[in-house]
């Protein structure tokens, strides 16, 4: 089960259902709404396949009678590792409807991540696509049965995401077709244990999300049914989704941000069709946008640089796009005037984690606000606050840690005692780890996060700050700068930039950034050309990949 002691206390769930940020219904149950409400809507596309609502409810129930003759039912946590292809919503809706619990994995993790992830979730099955962007899971799944005991299930499914068509054997066992369709288990009033329990019950978990982060080993974030559903129906009525919504899932689906931040359970919940895009590479994003006539879609800064330079380069209609939401790390205000002015879009800055906190920039904020901060939390009862090393509040403008606690953001990992004791104050506050300074307004930016300081003989350095800077060097792509070990300095500062043209060296950085008003002391001590910066498995810079490769050349 999943520890108890680290929900919220009964005082903020009463306070929570009072509000009606909880209205006790299951997670799933986003689907059934929309189906009875949108059924013949398509609720789906993805490669050559849609589905009306009517149609994907349907393929819910079969795929969770197939998965319930496999021997999955209540309680059982499953990792899935889908990329985003039809047997993602599939496979994640047929597990709720059977009360099992998807941990939900990115594609680009492997057996370093996925195994521990799976052990400490005790889960019974992994789920995983056979093929994906040229890599071949088999070898996952073996080492991911015979290392962690308590799997008794390993399903790989075809990457077309026709589950039904997996009729695989022993090998390669797909949810076959030859397993028994058991019905579902269609009951409206399923699921409304938490308010039917009373008011101070605890909230059952829904799924599980995995931190982010880019050393150490993920750890499981409990997403409750009650506050997932709120994440999600908030984003879309904040971004002003309706069932007139076509949302192009260009980020892996299995992340918070393309998840629920409104991502396709935001689009669910309002009627409106989600389309999966296998990759977020331009020459198949830009057809699809004209193909499916698609509104609105979520990348991270990396990808908005490539939409904005490359955007020219196609000629597929974009008119239907209106909003771009950018998130998941810092957008710099150069690329979003790029993204917006060439792609003819408003840009939406989301700043948030798995862990619970979302802020958003409004769509009908003024570009000052959506260009250059990250917006606000999306709920009346998120508590924000923003510290200082000594954990007293700074006042607004001054750059502090954000602590947050609210109806959404969880109060610990899943049986992570250590980590609970450090990750949260004792009032609940999930530390973040980021800076951030909030403005006049009420806005939110991003400055860094707290281990991404350059300490450079004592003077600290916001990598962020300089980031930002050097973007807007016509000829630098992309950037990274951090922190090395120095004999002298104890810290010096490098740029590892991603160049346009030739050139690029650190006479010119420091030319360009003292033109642009920077102290000296920030203007980087050694500059690296790279051809490409390396990526988490959601697409941030890899800064620790980074360093241990710069101290090993
Ligand atoms: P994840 O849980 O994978 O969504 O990662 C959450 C972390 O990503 C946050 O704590 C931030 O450090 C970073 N992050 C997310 N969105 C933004 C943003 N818009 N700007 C800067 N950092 C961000």
């Amino acid at each position: 089960m999943h520890d108890r002691s680290v929900s919220w206390p009964p005082a903020d769930r009463r306070r929570h259902r009072a509000a009606g940020y909880w209205d006790g219904l299951p997670l799933d149950r986003i689907l059934d709404d929309a189906a009875r409400r949108f059924p013949d809507r398509t609720a789906l596309v993805a490669g050559d396949r849609r589905w009306t609502y009517r149609q994907l409810v349907a393929e819910v129930e079969t795929t969770a009678g197939r998965l319930r003759a496999r021997g999955l039912g209540a309680g059982d946590r499953v990792v899935v590792q889908l990329p985003n292809i039809a047997a993602f919503p599939l496979v994640c809706f047929a597990l709720l409807r059977l009360g099992a619990l998807p941990v939900l994995a990115l594609p680009a993790q492997r057996e370093a991540e996925i195994v521990p992830v799976a052990a400490r979730g005790a889960a019974v099955a992994y789920v995983t696509a056979e093929r994906h962007q040229g890599y071949d899971y088999a070898d996952l799944a073996a080492t991911v049965r015979r290392e962690v005991p308590s799997i008794r299930e390993v399903m790989l499914l075809p990457a077309d995401g026709q589950v039904a068509a997996a009729a695989h054997t022993a090998t390669h066992p797909g949810i076959g077709a030859g397993a028994a369709a058991a019905p579902g288990t269609d009951d409206p009033d399923r699921g409304a244990g938490p308010a039917a329990a009373g008011d101070a019950a605890d909230p059952p978990v829904a799924l599980f999300l995995l931190s982010g982060g880019t050393t150490g080993i993920p750890k499981l974030i409990p997403r409750t049914h009650d506050d997932y559903r709120y994440n999600a129906r908030t984003c879309a009525q904040l971004c002003g989704f309706d069932e007139s919504t076509v949302y192009l899932a260009a980020l892996p689906v299995a992340h918070n941000f393309a998840l629920a931040c409104p991502g396709i359970l935001g689009t669910f919940a309002v009627g409106g069709t989600v389309v999966l895009a296998v990759t977020p590479s331009p020459d198949e994003i830009f057809p699809l946008i004209e193909r499916e006539r698609v509104t609105v879609t979520a990348v991270v800064p990396a990808l908005a640089r490539l939409w904005a330079a490359t955007a020219a380069l196609f000629t597929d209609d974009r008119s239907s796009l209106r909003l771009v939401q950018v998130g998941g790390a810092r957008l710099d205000a150069t690329t979003a005037r790029q993204l917006a002015a060439n792609l003819d879009v408003t840009v939406q800055q989301v700043f948030g984690m798995a862990e619970g906190l979302i802020c958003l920039t409004r769509p009908d904020d003024p570009v000052e606000v959506t260009h250059e901060t990250q917006g606000r939390p999306i709920s009346p009862g998120d508590e924000v606050r923003i510290v200082d090393a000594g954990g007293s509040d700074v006042v607004d403008g001054e750059v502090g840690e954000l602590l947050t606690r609210g109806p959404y953001t969880i109060r610990g990992y899943h049986e992570a005692p250590e980590a609970n004791a450090r990750a949260f104050t004792p009032a609940g506050f999930y530390r973040s780890g980021d800076l951030v300074r909030r403005t006049a307004q009420g806005n939110l930016v991003i400055e860094g996060r707290i281990a991404e300081v350059v300490n450079r003989a004592g003077e600290k350095i916001s990598v962020g700050e300089v980031e930002e800077h050097l973007l807007a060097h016509p000829d630098i792509r992309d950037v990274a700068v951090l922190g090395l070990a120095d004999p002298l300095l104890g810290e010096r500062s490098c740029a590892v930039v991603v160049a346009r043209g030739q050139g690029l060296d650190r006479v010119e950085l420091s030319r360009f950034l003292l033109g642009r008003g920077l102290a000296r002391f920030k203007v980087p001590d050694q500059v690296e050309v790279v051809t490409q910066l390396p990526r988490t498995a959601i697409g941030k810079t890899d800064r620790a990949a980074l360093s241990a490769h710069l101290l090993a050349t």
